[in-house]
């Protein structure tokens, strides 16, 4: 049995987002990158976009950034089976330099025209508690521009009255400068997750 009582909203369905065309990013992309985990957790998290293995695989945080994230999860207590994890726009958004695609980051209006396929994932996991994992992620989620350090001070929450925990996205962590910086990244993001499951267990 569920924790629900009432009628489930359907998540979006992999072909709508495949085909979804409401900013430019769809008709670049090989494929649509829905979210997925547990749709009855009390926890979801919510990255930026999908990257390039995401976007060959069609599935969220299969490449370095989700191995990192995985591990980063197990140590702050939260169970394979505990959370659903997917991303602020669901099409992978790249330059290209030589063979590689490199990341780009989504823009404003990319962002705002993926909010719907966003909150309709929201609505049918119905989560105690969000993570948004980087900057373009708080945004979506916030309905407004906020530093990360202001949303760990102002505790903001979703529209549907959702809270929000503000964290960085793994792949800083990837590109952080040096091993210190690595280890305070870790340790916040580490933390972000502790007081998350505290938050959506209690
Ligand atoms: S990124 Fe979002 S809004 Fe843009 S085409 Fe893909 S699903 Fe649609």
């Amino acid at each position: 049995m569920t924790r629900r009582s009432h009628a489930e909203s359907l998540l979006p369905g992999k072909d709508d987002i495949d085909r979804c065309r409401r900013c430019d990013l769809g008709a670049r992309a090989t494929q649509g990158v829905c979210g997925e985990g547990n749709r009855h957790a009390p926890l979801m998290l919510v990255g930026e976009q999908p990257g390039d293995q995401e976007d060959r695989q069609g599935r969220p945080f299969v490449g370095p950034s989700g191995v990192l994230l995985r591990r980063l999860m197990a140590e702050a207590g939260i169970d394979d089976d505990g959370f659903y994890l997917t991303n602020a726009v669901k099409h992978f958004s790249f330059v290209v330099r030589g063979t590689r695609r490199i990341h780009k980051t989504p823009t404003q209006r990319e962002v705002a025209a993926c909010h719907d396929w966003l909150d309709a994932e929201i609505a049918a996991v119905r989560p105690r508690v969000i993570v948004a994992l980087g900057a373009t992620a708080l945004r979506a989620l916030a309905g407004k521009s906020i530093t990360i350090a202001a949303a760990q001070a102002s505790a903001p929450r979703h529209a549907s009255g959702i809270p929000i925990v503000a964290t960085f996205h793994p792949s800083a962590l990837l590109r952080a400068p040096d091993e210190d910086a690595k280890a305070r990244m870790r340790g916040a993001v580490v933390g972000a997750l502790r007081r998350a499951r505290k938050l959506a267990s209690g």
